[in-house]
């Protein structure tokens, strides 16, 4: 197997985002969690998306793993390896984004690297620098009440300058628009004057194109899903991958009950755990609970496996921006978060022993600790449920198939479980 494209995705959900994207593209792509197992038997891929858990970690423990990553891709041939963040940039003024990508150029010897989280399908749009959500400068939009990385600056010039060691420079809307010639010269440009990266612009798609046939010829790159698709269609233009349309995956149904838990606090996860109420049993945790002991998962698992034989079921630990802020001040904000984590992997596992089969998770940390702790090696990417979220089939699992959504808390339309279920039989 020689790759095409490598990826280093800084959460599992972000990694099934893009594992989507560049299947839609046609790239033939796998998503592993971790680097993979030598005995790991991967189908032959143009892409793989190895999946870290490194966006909310100490920053020293995220450039090893990512550096670790980089290599094993490297060894399987990929001339690029695209360093894939949040669309909406999440991290702080420690990192990670920035100690990574100072680590990966050091590594790959580029002089400058390109950085756009854009990706306009998802309106996630950069303009002089600053990203909007939709219509919202990221500080107004709710990423500003993120549990983990509130978002306060939407000029990512400076919020990346602050995580890294090299000048960060900007390739705005109007260089973008001149097309890759022009973008590489004002790049050289940057370059020579000691800026090693570059936030890029990018509103529209073809934007993103422009972005990723410059990207291609470079060997690190840092952005979100967008990014994916510029550097996707890029290798396709190029002749590099043969369009495979879509990854073989089998259709067959894996059966099992279902289940959905919510462990995001985002507003568009919030409205659909309101909607779910309308067509399934939910139960709302009690998070003072979950930090206090196991008891409160001890009783959510009974309450689902009464219920189990009759229908899906969702459990959430998700609460509103205030009740967020009023747990984390008694608790503080990482040991809040681990502990609901924990309790939800704790849950998940305890599903899967009851006959769980198709499990939808909401929330990237989330999805991370629930996908560890079920031991998952790699996934298959299906059909889409929403932009940005596959179904995913697990490869080499213990526990024998099992289908699963892994959604990034803002994902997703109102009746996001609803649908998911639907497409996972
Ligand atoms: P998203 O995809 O929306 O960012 P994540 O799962 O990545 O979701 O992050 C949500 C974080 O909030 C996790 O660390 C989770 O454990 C934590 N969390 C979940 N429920 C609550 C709650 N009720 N109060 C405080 N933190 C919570």
């Amino acid at each position: 197997m020689t790759l095409a494209l490598g990826c280093i995705a800084d959460d599992y959900t972000g990694a099934s985002d893009l594992a989507n994207t560049l299947t839609r593209c046609g790239l033939r792509t796998v998503q592993t969690i971790g680097i993979p197992a030598d005995d790991l038997k991967l189908p032959e891929v143009d892409a793989v998306v190895v999946s870290l858990k490194s966006r909310s970690i100490e920053p020293g423990l995220a450039v090893s793993r990512s550096r670790a990553a980089e290599k094993w891709i490297r060894s399987r041939g990929a001339d690029h390896v695209l360093f894939k963040i949040c669309s909406t940039f999440d991290s702080t003024d420690e990192g990670n984004i920035g100690p990574v990508m100072d680590a990966l150029r050091a590594d790959s010897g580029d002089a400058i690297v390109l950085v756009t989280p854009a990706f306009p399908e998802t309106g996630r749009t950069v303009y002089q620098g600053n990203l909007f959500v939709g219509p919202l400068p990221l500080n107004e939009s709710p990423l500003k009440d993120h549990p983990l990385n509130p978002m306060h600056d939407s000029n990512l010039v400076r919020v990346l300058a602050r995580q890294s060691q090299t000048k960060v420079g900007l390739v705005d809307l109007a260089v973008i628009a001149r097309g890759p010639d022009a973008v590489r010269a004002h790049l050289a440009d940057l370059a020579a004057k000691g800026f090693g990266a570059a936030i890029a612009d990018a509103v529209f798609a073809r934007d993103l194109e422009t972005i990723g046939v410059v990207a291609l010829a470079h060997r690190i790159s840092v952005g979100a899903s967008g990014l994916g698709l510029g550097l996707a269609r890029a290798l396709v233009a190029s002749g590099r991958v043969k369009d495979n349309a879509t990854t073989t995956i089998s259709n067959a149904s894996v059966g099992g009950s279902a289940a959905c838990l919510a462990g995001s606090c985002a507003q568009a996860t919030l409205q659909q755990i309101t909607r779910a109420e309308q067509t399934m049993p939910v139960l709302r945790l009690d998070p003072e609970r979950i930090i206090a002991g196991a008891e409160e998962i001890r009783r959510a698992l009974a309450w689902a496996t009464d219920r189990l034989g009759k229908g899906p079921i969702l459990i959430a630990s998700s609460s509103t921006p205030d009740q967020v802020a009023a747990l984390q001040a008694r608790h503080g904000r990482d040991a809040a978060g681990h502990a609901i984590e924990q309790a939800m992997a704790d849950l998940a596992e305890g599903l899967v022993q009851a006959g769980v089969r198709r499990l939808v998770v909401a929330g990237g940390e989330t999805s991370g600790a629930v996908v560890d702790r079920l031991g998952i090696p790699g996934f298959l990417v299906g059909a889409e449920i929403a932009p940005g979220v596959p179904v995913l089939r697990a490869v080499g699992a213990a526990g024998g198939e099992m289908l699963l959504a892994l959604k990034s808390g803002n994902f997703g339309g109102p009746d996001f479980f609803e649908d998911a279920l639907h497409l996972m039989i």
